[in-house]
């Protein structure tokens, strides 16, 4: 499987409602998470700053590839919507996307009127990027209490790489049988999860499928685009005698080659771990090093 997506990794984080199933056949879970998307599309619809001025709705006309949302303004809005952000992120913001696309497509239809229907699931359509006016945390402060949630850091970006295709679906083909599999990847530098087996039940006569049967069909797979930039510490946060700590970043979509190195930034992110696929494959069955990173959902130069 190695290979086709540089960087690919095979680490679960967890998330509590699996991508694009609603609720995970939970049915609790799909009706939070469908009052979450009502109040997400309320939001960007509703939010007024003044007298018939809506930021976010002209916001997403004028540029539907990316809505920079102030938590504040959320947390003024509905103080449950931030919450649900910094303590489940890489839960809420596909949501959050979603919420975007759709009030997009209905804003669009309106000026074209036509009628508001949906036609795709249109998570990652639009790219949400979260701006706080909160205080930055140390670099030396993170530890396994940050793991999965909204963090904001501060540091100078030392390093960027080349922009890479990373996968968000991949199409999978059984070699044996030719069935047809669409796989999630898991965000940031997470992989897909590949199933080891192909739930195809041989008929008499024919071969059965093999262990690890799949072959990724690459233009029939999606992708953004992908970079990833190394944070240093700000030198004036640096204790005496000690060196400079660095953390991993990656961005993706409209963040990607944003930013050069030497820039300081303070930057919002989910603080999440990778396993590289070579050590687990190379170590089975020993501890594996996860090595932490900063999945980057916001960006600002502080210059
Ligand atoms: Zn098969």
């Amino acid at each position: 499987m190695s290979g086709w997506d540089e960087g690919a990794v095979y680490y679960s984080d967890q998330a509590q409602f699996p991508r694009g199933g609603a609720g995970g056949g939970d049915p609790e879970a799909a009706a939070t998470r469908h009052s979450v998307l009502r109040k997400f599309k309320e939001f960007i619809r509703g939010f007024e700053t003044g007298k018939n001025v809506y930021p976010y709705r002209e916001s997403l006309v004028q540029n539907p590839k990316h809505l920079l949302v102030n938590m504040e303004d959320l947390h003024n809005f509905d103080a449950d919507l931030p919450a649900k952000l910094r303590s489940s992120p890489a839960d809420y913001l596909p949501l959050f996307e979603t919420a975007a696309a759709e009030v997009l497509v209905n804003l669009k239809s309106k000026v074209a009127g036509e009628t508001g229907e949906m036609e795709d699931p249109l998570t990652g359509e639009v790219q949400i990027l979260l701006t706080s006016k909160e205080d930055s945390v140390s670099m030396r402060s993170l530890g396994a209490q940050y793991i999965s949630r909204l963090v904001k850091i501060a540091g100078i970006t030392i390093a960027a790489s080349r922009v890479k295709a990373k996968a968000t679906y991949v199409t999978l083909l059984c070699k044996n049988c030719k069935n047809i599999r669409v796989v999630p990847c898991r965000p940031g530098l997470g992989g897909a999860i590949v199933p080891r087996s192909c739930d195809h039940i041989p008929q008499p006569g024919e071969e059965p499928c093999p262990i690890d049967p799949w072959i990724v069909v690459p233009d029939r797979s999606k992708y953004v685009d992908q970079q990833t930039l190394k944070l240093q510490e700000n030198p004036e946060d640096v204790p005496t005698g000690e060196l400079p700590r660095n953390l991993l970043l990656s961005v993706d979509r409209d963040l990607v080659q944003t930013i050069v190195p030497g820039t300081r930034l303070t930057i919002m992110g989910i603080y999440s771990i990778y396993q590289a696929a070579n050590s687990s494959n190379s170590h089975k069955g020993a501890v594996a090093v996860r090595q932490p990173y900063i999945r980057v959902v916001g960006i600002e130069e502080a210059n």
